[in-house]
């Protein structure tokens, strides 16, 4: 779906409104006093909904960083230019203490060759890309009969040592999902076939690409193999290519159908990455920061705007526009993790650097840009009053309250660590396996009015986080914070 025509604005006046906002944020007002709380209430849903029409910061992220940077692989060059780039957008718009936090990855690259042909008794070509962790062929390749599983379970159930000189095909039936639940159901094909294949002595395996479209596009990403168990050539093919394989199957009879597959992905070792992080300072920067996260790293094959240049700019924009009502009480930190695609590196370097640093709440973004449409805490039955107040603002823009328990994403494993608070704002998921780990992860399919909807669903309940004074997880009040904050 096209970004509407009022999206297509010039990077330049982007980039010059964004800029006016972000001095507006350096122009903080004086501390807010309790007598205040109401009229910041009405402050804050003026900005968000001024953000709704209008917002033009979480935009200039994502068509900056896709347009100047584009992909940006764990480990490589590209994902440094990513974060250089990050953090000058990050300093150009007021945020502090902007920083490149350094840790180290054993990195994956794809390589460029990824052919795949059945030889017999149908020959022909199948579109594939190599899965995070594959082993590369053979140079020239490697053919081998196929073994075709329906699913994930129908593999676990083979025999040991059946599919010794044998390629797996391991297809599923995933379904798009308003929360993307189905993810859950065939995302095992990608995440484990390979490795149970390899244990049951497959020379490679080809599974069917776990996304919901129909265009010949691989959607890629990890899989992992077993302690013990060399990694072995493992591909996805296209939605339409598995397909066709699977009515080969049909009308194969008793005739092995053999596939000849050529990967040269390889490991380059050792690298560096980092998460950068940014802050909106707090008037009382001893109390413990509401932290934003999302993953500055996309896969190769795309510029990764759904996954997750748009996170990063909703978050951003969140940030910038809380501010605008005034310098919060808390500290706004956003984290944009590096490595997060090729094994939650950053998340997990993020929490074990600052494991000793509370802080006060989670909220991660990486489900794409389309509108968010429900509220999730983990504190609804310890802090209702501060649920039930974020849950109203929230609703205006069309977000249902919710009894589910928040968990957090990917990259909120400090959060889960200290075990804070944690929110979830739910997207709209329906067609975002449509695109995920796909060449077509473009910045055309960001609907800019359903972003600005994120940004200020976002921006409601960073701000109200953010000018909270007492513990979000229990509601009990904290001694450092400000006396003419304590109600
Ligand atoms: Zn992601």
């Amino acid at each position: 779906m096209p970004a509407d025509s009022s999206a297509r604005m010039t990077t330049k006046t982007t980039r010059l409104a964004a800029a006016a906002i972000a001095a507006a944020t350096l122009c903080l007002s004086p501390a807010l006093s309790a007598q205040d709380n109401s009229a910041t209430a009405d402050s804050l849903a003026g900005v968000a909904e001024d953000a709704l029409e209008n917002d033009p910061i979480a935009w200039d992220f994502v068509e900056g960083i896709t347009t100047e940077v584009g992909p940006r692989q764990a480990g490589t060059e590209a994902e440094a230019r990513g974060r250089a780039w990050a953090m000058e957008w990050l300093r150009e718009r007021g945020f502090e203490n902007v920083a490149d936090e350094p840790f180290e990855l054993d990195t994956w690259v794809p390589g460029d060759v990824w052919k795949a042909r059945v030889t017999t008794p149908f020959a022909q070509e199948l579109i594939v890309q190599p899965l995070g962790n594959s082993a590369a062929t053979p140079v020239g390749g490697m053919e081998a009969e196929l073994v075709y599983f329906p699913t994930v379970d129908d593999l676990r159930a083979a025999p040991e040592g059946s599919l010794e000189g044998k390629i797996a095909f391991i297809s599923h039936e995933m379904r798009p999902a308003q929360d993307g639940s189905h993810y859950g159901f065939a995302g095992p094909a990608r995440w484990v076939g390979a490795g149970i294949a390899a244990s049951k002595g497959a020379i490679a395996t080809v599974i069917k690409a776990v996304g919901t479209d129909h265009h010949r596009n691989p959607h890629t990403g990890g899989t992992s193999f077993p302690e013990g168990i060399d990694p072995i050539p493992a591909a996805a093919m296209s939605v339409p290519d598995a397909e066709n394989l699977e009515r080969m199957f049909e009308r194969a009879g008793d005739k092995p159908i053999r596939l000849s597959l050529e990967l040269n992905p390889r490991r380059i070792g050792i690298q560096k990455s980092g998460n950068v992080v940014g802050e909106i300072v707090g008037r009382n920067p001893g109390l413990p920061p509401v932290l934003l996260a999302c993953h500055i790293d996309s896969w190769w094959n795309a510029p990764g705007a759904f996954d997750d240049g748009a996170g990063c700019a909703i978050v951003a924009a969140a940030a910038l526009n809380a501010a605008r009502i005034g310098q919060p009480l808390r500290t706004i930190r956003v984290l944009f993790a590096g490595a997060e695609e090729t094994g939650l590196w950053g998340s997990k370097a993020y929490s074990a650097a600052h494991i000793d640093e509370p802080i006060a709440v989670g909220l991660e973004s990486d489900f794409g840009a389309d509108r968010i449409w429900r509220f999730e805490s983990n504190f609804r039955g310890t802090n209702a009053d501060l649920h039930s107040k974020l849950a109203k603002a929230v609703a205006r823009f069309g977000v249902a309250d919710s009894t589910i328990v928040a968990t957090g994403g990917a990259d909120l494993n400090i959060a889960r660590d200290q075990d804070a608070a944690i929110i979830d704002l739910q997207q709209d998921g329906t067609r975002y396996f449509d695109l995920h780990h796909t060449p077509d992860d473009t910045l055309d399919k960001i609907d800019i009015a359903q972003l600005r909807q994120n940004v200020a669903v976002w921006t409601s309940v960073v701000g109200i986080l953010a000018n909270e004074s007492r513990a979000i997880r229990t509601g009990t009040p904290i001694p450092s914070a400000p006396a003419v904050m304590d109600e």
